[in-house]
């Protein structure tokens, strides 16, 4: 018996001996596993809905930066976010890091970025940033602009990432590092809030990691009608090789979209990779990943409303963000920057 127990036990450590080698080898594979997929899989298609048919309702007129509308959406943000026990790093009950009048263009009234947080467990001064703008064109001759896919999409996303990542911490599954969620106003006026985040950061940029930005995630385009599982990724690898890799490693264990990087091209005349608010952050050499479904014939238009939104498709791109942001959060070191 005791032989066996032995032979048994001595088994045991090699074999704990042979993995530990492979994850050092295969940090992906090992970092972002089952339980991540449990969080992911608590981003579910009616919550997305839910909040996508509040955040572009006529209610908020179109979201319009500066302008009743808009207060109501970000009060809409906050009060999600403090309902969930999920804080802000601004300070008790100050989700809001307001901008004054003098960085915003003269005729805009002054308006504010909503943020929210998670601290990070063991490198907890490691910020990574998911944002998305909750700002849209508001209303002009009695129509109101809804902008759901542009950008109610994308700040459904943010919230329902954040959602999942609070689910995670509560049960004991925190991440390493500290987690941004960061709603920008002012984009359709020109970045206007990501450009304040990141001349007034919150967190020191040098500690800001990477940043996620969405912005327009719920519909398909035209060249995607008879294949819509996909996505565009713009700007993965301009800066670090490591981000690009580590999310084409999680889209290809877990949501296996079709990953298009037709816009990343630097020949590109839509230029998108500077069209967002992921650019200011690119700008100060954080690496970051633009997710995006391409333009539409409903874009910018008073017609872009929730009932056009995919949301299958919608949940499928947010988990495909969650994993990345997972991955990012936990991985042993940071994401290197290995280009300029
Ligand atoms: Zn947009």
């Amino acid at each position: 018996m005791k032989k066996i127990v032995a032979l048994i036990l001595g088994f045991i450590i090699l074999s704990c001996g042979t993995n530990n080698h492979i994850s050092e080898n295969n940090e992906t594979t090992e970092i972002t596993g089952e339980i991540a997929q449990k969080y992911a899989n608590s981003i579910i298609v009616s919550d997305l809905k839910t909040h996508l048919y509040s955040i572009a309702s006529d209610e908020f007129e179109g979201r319009e930066t500066g302008e009743p509308g808009q207060k109501k959406a970000a009060e809409y943000i906050k009060t999600f976010y403090k309902k969930r026990n999920i804080t802000s790093p601004l300070g008790d009950d100050d989700y809001f890091q307001e901008i004054p009048t003098a960085h915003l263009r003269s005729n805009l009234n002054p308006s504010e970025n909503v943020l929210a947080f998670i601290k990070g467990t063991e490198k907890p001064d490691e910020i990574l940033v998911i944002s998305a703008h909750y700002d849209h064109l508001g209303m002009e001759n009695g129509e109101i602009y809804n902008g759901a896919d542009d950008d109610g999409s994308g700040t459904v996303a943010v919230m329902a990432i954040a959602e999942a990542f609070k689910k995670a911490a509560e049960e004991g599954n925190r991440p390493k590092r500290s987690i941004l969620f960061l709603h920008v106003t002012g984009e359709e006026k020109g970045l206007l809030g990501s450009k304040y985040y990141t001349n007034f950061p919150v967190f020191p940029l040098v500690n800001t990691v990477a940043n996620l930005n969405i912005d327009m995630i719920g519909r398909v385009d035209d060249a995607h009608e008879n294949n819509p599982d996909f996505v565009y990724l713009i700007g993965s690898d301009k800066l670090s090789t490591e981000l690009h890799d580590l999310s084409e490693a999680m889209n290809e264990k877990f949501t296996k979209l079709k990953l298009d990087y037709k816009y990343d091209d630097d020949n590109d005349p839509n230029r998108f990779y500077y069209r967002s608010d992921h650019y200011n952050f690119a700008k100060n050499n954080i690496p970051i990943i633009f997710y995006f479904n391409g333009t539409h014939q409903d874009y910018h238009k008073p017609s872009d409303t929730p009932d056009k939104i995919n949301y299958e498709l919608l949940q499928k791109r947010t988990q495909l963000i969650f994993y990345t942001a997972w991955e990012i959060a936990n991985r042993d070191k940071r994401v290197v920057v290995d280009k300029k």
